[in-house]
């Protein structure tokens, strides 16, 4: 059953690929997923390639409206309902006819501390990282955001696991069949990242920090994956939830250029707040020890509107250290640490 679900899967994705290719000059975009009642305006539509008259339809479309620079907005009634979120059906015309997307616009009761759970929330609970588990644990602690790592498999479904092996297996050269059949220290199966977002979406205050990784078999390959995660958010309708980190800067770019509203942040830790910024990136997200030595890049990098992350910091004396320098957002095994510290 399992196997089966993963081939529909996998076929859907291989339309929606050439459904994307023909009409590469035409996809659509949101600079925002959210609404309060307070916060009415969600966004603005963009269309790549020339794309005119966009439209709303669909049930939801009279709870929405569109002005004439594209910007949407929800009605104050609609956002004050307890409907935790609503899609919305978006159409364009193109020369060729017409494109068509859907967006899940989302009430925004995310959660605004600094916490992200490096892996989900596994380490005090002893169950194990990366797990939907871990995930559930990071949503019931009330941490902002739950970090996860994303690989690809030899026929190109995603999985979410840390290393690039798994029980003596390399991720990138097994089928997902096989994959399929790993059980996780804990007895869950080992997730894919569409079983992972579905878990993440049931709620709307934990955002999905979703890191894709460099392929061991090279950048092409990284490309691939980078394409295939971003064709996985769209179809779910995960955008308002996700946020990207990556070690390769081909990799934060990539995303980019496939969606300029991605909100994405850079790992390695090599390029200066300058750099990102001119590259539209939504932040810096470094080791400790880096930031430690350059501490001008944590007000360089939010006067220039970054967010500042900073990874893996577990003990007392560090977290501090990066609370008392205001860092938006820490990376930690530890949030029931951080978050006692942020109580106090
Ligand atoms: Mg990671």
């Amino acid at each position: 059953m399992v196997n089966f679900r993963i081939t529909v899967l996998n076929l859907l994705l291989t339309s929606c690929l050439s459904h994307l290719a023909a009409n590469a000059q035409h996809t659509l975009s949101l600079s925002n997923y959210t609404y309060s009642p307070t916060q009415t305006a969600v966004g603005t539509l963009r269309a790549t390639g020339p794309v005119s008259r966009l439209s709303l339809r669909g049930p939801n479309a009279g709870l929405f409206t569109l002005n004439k620079s594209n910007q949407l907005a929800i009605s104050p009634k609609a956002a004050k309902t307890a409907t935790p979120w609503y899609d919305l059906i978006v159409e364009g015309q193109t020369a060729s006819g017409s494109v068509r997307d859907t967006f899940r616009i989302v009430k925004d009761e995310f959660i605004r501390n600094q916490v992200i759970a490096h892996r989900g929330a596994w380490k005090q609970t002893k169950t194990s990282e990366n797990s939907i588990t871990a995930l559930q644990n990071a949503i019931r602690l009330g941490c902002m955001g739950s970090e996860f790592d994303v690989h690809m498999s030899a026929d190109s479904v995603l999985f979410v696991n840390h290393d690039a092996t798994i029980q003596g297996l390399a991720i990138e050269k097994t089928p997902s069949s096989e994959l399929a059949k790993i059980k996780l220290s804990n007895g869950e199966p080992l997730p894919t990242l569409e079983a992972y977002l579905t878990e993440g979406m049931k709620q709307n205050r934990t955002r999905l920090i979703l890191e894709i990784k460099t392929s061991t078999m090279g950048k092409e390959r990284s490309m691939a994956l980078t394409e295939r995660v971003l064709q996985t958010v769209n179809q779910l309708k995960a955008q308002a939830w996700v946020d990207y980190i990556a070690f390769d800067y081909d990799v934060c770019k990539k995303v980019k250029a496939l969606n300029p509203d991605a909100r994405v942040a850079y790992l390695y830790g090599d390029k200066s707040p300058e750099q990102l910024a001119a590259d539209n990136l939504f932040g810096l997200d470094y080791h400790f020890s880096v930031l430690k030595k350059n501490e001008d890049w944590i007000a360089d990098a939010q006067k220039r509107h970054l967010t500042v992350n900073v990874w893996t910091v577990n003990d007392r004396e560090t977290l501090m250290w990066f609370l008392e320098r205001h860092a938006d957002f820490i990376t930690t095994n530890e949030p029931e640490l951080l978050l006692s510290l942020l109580a106090n």
